[in-house]
């Protein structure tokens, strides 16, 4: 295979990626977008294969076949509760598969100081990005907890620890060997270091640690690529890098906190929100739609408990309802409800509701007070006044959808748990807030009913 050929089916690829990345933008395009991509590293993966020289294929072939099986078993069978889960897995996936390709470049002949630098870095980055994932995957399944674990000296142990790492690193660099006891000491210190800089993260910083993975797991397949001396590699991880880390930044904006104070702070441990009392005004189906009946606005806030119950095929029943009976109808979407970017997009737009009639948070905040009902159905953390007005509060200076305000609240849920991050909420104790216990599927199928009847 010519060198021309291979560079222009790259380029081909990369050009793919791109356009593919661009189709995600967009629920309408999101699934072509996907498939092109797709498309895109099958042709990649292909022409790697094709011109390497390979001698004996059984290996690959065997490993492709077992990989695909488990990756198609696994997506079929992901609840989309799960999805988050996954891509915490994925993450963690490609870090560790940068990590081996890193090692495995180790054993070509004639690598330069730049090559064994690349190793390095897939190395540290791969390895700390595959055990950071697998504890997000820990706090996000709730195998673990998933409030932030910090101790004292916590700082200085993890700084230290870097050090260790640099220093064997540069060990490592001046005299390369497979044999070198630093290299297996990076190794070891990277997926340590992992594990110490994901536990100080708590509750509701979630969302920017996983797209901050998801960032690392790009930039390591990209030093795999300068490893290896792959352009495609190369091409592919700083698109992943660069993506991640654009996400990152609106994670970080919408929950209106920097990179440094996430990474950092030990968010969640150290503050201890104000006590939340109050009495607590249950209500039932029947009177939830009389309320609905009447009301000329209506906003759905949906959270991860919507999720859960898989309730979002019924929400847009409803919505259609509420329509038809002249109501405004809007499902308000704020960027870190659920557990992953988009969560409630997805999931929406699986049930065909009207793009149109999502708004943003800054969107329908300044006209929240209008809203004669706003249905929280099951988001917590996401509509917690807390946020906006207790300074004691771990979520403080989250932005968050002010249904508080709106002329009547409902708030679908089973119990009066807190959400992801622990902290009580007082929306449940205001004056305009009905409580609709139960799951929030079975809710509202029983609210659907009488208004069919
Ligand atoms: P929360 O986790 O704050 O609250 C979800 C609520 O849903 C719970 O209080 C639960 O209450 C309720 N619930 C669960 N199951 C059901 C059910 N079957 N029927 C009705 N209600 C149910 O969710 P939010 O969406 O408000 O907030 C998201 C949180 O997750 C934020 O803290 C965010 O930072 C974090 N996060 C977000 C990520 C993202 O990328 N979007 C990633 C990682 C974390 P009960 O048990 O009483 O029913």
């Amino acid at each position: 295979m010519s060198a021309a050929f291979i560079n222009a089916t790259y380029i081909l690829s990369a050009a793919l990626f791109i356009f593919g990345l661009k189709q995600l933008s967009s629920p309408a395009t999101a699934v072509r977008g996907n498939l092109i991509s797709a498309v895109a590293m099958f042709i990649a993966v292909l022409v790697t294969l094709l011109s390497r020289e390979i001698l004996e294929y059984q290996w690959i072939v065997a490993a492709m076949v077992v990989g695909g099986i488990v990756g198609a078993v696994a997506a079929q069978k992901v609840e989309m509760t799960g999805m988050p889960e996954m891509v915490a897995l994925f993450n963690g996936s490609g870090g560790i598969a940068s990590l081996f390709v890193g090692w495995a470049a180790l054993y070509n002949t004639g690598n330069t100081t730049f090559t064994i630098i690349t190793v390095l870095l897939s190395v540290l980055i791969g390895g700390m990005t595959f055990s950071g994932s697998i504890i997000a995957w820990g706090k996000l399944s709730e195998v673990m907890t998933s409030s932030a674990i910090v101790f004292g000296a916590q700082r200085i142990v993890n700084a230290a620890l870097l050090a260790v790492l640099v220093i064997c690193g540069v060990l490592f660099a001046m005299d390369p060997s497979l044999t070198s006891p630093y290299f297996y000491a990076v190794i070891v210190l990277s997926l340590i270091f992992g594990v110490m800089a994901v536990i100080p993260v708590g509750g509701a910083d979630m969302p920017v640690v996983i797209s901050l993975l998801n960032s690392y797991s790009g930039l390591a397949a990209a030093a795999a690529g300068f490893a290896i001396n792959n352009i495609i590699l190369i091409v592919a991880g700083s698109l992943v890098g660069a993506a991640g880390i654009i996400l990152t930044n609106i994670m970080c904006k919408a929950m209106n906190r920097s990179l440094a104070n996430v990474l950092f702070s030990g968010f969640g441990a150290v503050k201890t929100a104000t006590k939340v009392e109050g009495e607590v005004k249950p209500i039932v189906a029947d009177d939830a739609y009389l309320i609905l009946e009447a009301a000329a606005s209506v906003t759905f806030v949906p959270g991860y408990g919507m999720a859960v119950a898989q309730a979002q095929h019924v929400v847009r029943e409803l919505g259609e309802l509420l329509e038809a009976n002249g109501a405004e109808v809007t499902y308000a979407i704020h960027p870190v409800a659920g557990r992953m970017p988009g969560h409630m997009n997805v999931l929406l737009a699986e049930a065909n509701v009207p793009y149109d009639q999502l708004v943003e948070m800054d969107d329908i905040n300044p006209r929240i007070s209008n809203v004669d009902v706003a249905v929280v159905i099951g988001a917590n953390d996401v509509v917690n006044p807390a946020a906006r007005e207790d300074e004691n509060s771990p979520i403080y200076g989250m932005p968050i959808i002010n249904v508080d305000q709106a002329r009547t609240v409902f708030v679908l849920k089973r119990s009066m748990a807190s959400g992801f991050s622990g902290v009580d909420n007082p929306l449940f104790f205001g004056e305009n807030t009905r409580m609709l216990f139960g799951d929030a599927k079975e809710s509202l199928s029983s609210v659907v009913a009488e208004f069919k009847n």
